[in-house]
């Protein structure tokens, strides 16, 4: 018997920022499993700020999203109905069928979660990739060291959150954060134990910065004036890992570079980029680390959760205003 649900989908590329009217939501049957796959009902759905890049036509990293398909990105489901004996009805599963309410996925596209460790979304979060590109940032890209002062951008959201706390269990000596409100630089500060942090919107960053650094290590979420104003206040043979550049996601014409890549020779500093994915093999060590980080105490989170399918396009946009405080989530029930 075929079950009626609902998808959401994009219909035009962005120009800029995207807007509602690039997406749809449709509703489908969906065909039962047949043997080896199952039904999942999706609990909670990811939205993450590299989709942006998805929804150009461009070759890059991941494919681009296809128009009038489905979008597809992290999702955590039930097990609602099972054709496959690895899997039973009443698990909690993680996979990348995200941006609708139910799939029929072969068994070998999910992984069951173990809800007794965390609440399930932190597999969506701190206990899942953006927790992982934290670590691997900053244990394979930066090499953080003991004694390191280590600078953060987007230090509010998923990734960056973890990585200030992260910095500081691998040894860091002083961690300083930036972000988009008063509200997420005091979560910082009193909460999570940055030693400093700031609001961007109030000042050049590259004039707020001045009062704190060098640093050795700078993790880049932003791109952009952040990065200009950290490679000003890198120390001598400092390292910056690229995570991303979500200053520049929705602009419209190339982003000029920092004007200072000068100080890149002067300064003896190494850049690198990364992406999480080429990381798979780090998993099972983050897995344990973190997992034992939180256990203790020792590695906080919070989850900005909008309810409902209709909530997701606004859940999305929201990453570039800002509207979350750690990870955006969209929750289904
Ligand atoms: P976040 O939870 O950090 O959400 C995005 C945040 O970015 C917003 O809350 C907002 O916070 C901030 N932001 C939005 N626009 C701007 C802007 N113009 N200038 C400065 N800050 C802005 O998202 P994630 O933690 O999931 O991702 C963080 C970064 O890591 C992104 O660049 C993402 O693409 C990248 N990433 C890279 C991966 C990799 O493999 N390389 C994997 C996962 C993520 P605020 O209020 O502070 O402005």
């Amino acid at each position: 018997m075929s079950l009626v649900t609902r998808q959401i989908q994009l219909v035009s590329r962005p120009d800029g920022l995207p807007v509602p009217g690039d997406f749809r939501t449709v509703e489908m049957g969906l065909p039962a499993p047949v043997a080896g796959e199952v039904l999942v009902r999706n609990t909670f759905l990811s939205v993450d700020p590299y989709m942006r890049g998805r929804m150009n036509d461009v070759q890059s990293y991941v494919p681009p999203f296809a128009l009038a398909a489905p979008l597809d990105g992290g999702a955590i489901g039930e097990v609602v109905e099972s054709a496959d004996p690895s899997l039973s009805v009443g698990d909690t599963v993680l996979h990348m069928s995200g941006w609708r309410e139910h799939a029929v996925l072969p068994a070998g596209a999910v992984t069951r979660v173990d809800g007794s460790r965390a609440p399930v979304s932190a597999y969506l979060g701190v206990l899942g990739m953006p927790g992982l590109t934290a670590y691997v940032g900053l244990t394979r890209v930066a090499e953080v060291r003991e004694g390191d002062r280590v600078f953060v951008s987007g230090a509010a959201g998923a990734v960056g959150s973890a990585v200030g706390q992260m910095a500081r269990k691998l040894g860091a000596s002083r961690v300083v954060g930036s972000a988009g409100s008063p509200a997420k630089v005091a979560w910082l500060t009193d909460e999570l134990g940055f030693d400093a942090a700031f609001d961007y919107h109030d000042g050049p960053v590259a004039k707020q910065l001045a009062t704190h650094g060098p640093f050795d290590v700078y993790f880049d979420n932003v791109g952009g004036d952040h990065l200009e104003a950290a490679i000003l206040r890198m120390a001598d043979f400092g390292r910056i890992a690229v995570c991303g550049a979500i200053a520049d996601y929705n602009a419209e014409a190339p982003v000029p570079g920092p004007r200072n890549l000068m100080m890149l020779v002067s300064k003896r500093l190494t850049v690198r980029g990364f992406i999480v994915s080429d990381h798979g093999d780090a998993a099972p060590e983050f897995h344990r680390r973190a997992g034992q980080w939180l256990a203790d105490g020792d590695l906080s989170y919070r989850e900005t959760v909008v309810d409902g399918l209709d909530a997701m396009v606004e859940a999305f946009l929201g990453l570039y205003r800002g509207d979350n405080i750690g990870k955006m989530l969209v929750s289904l029930g």
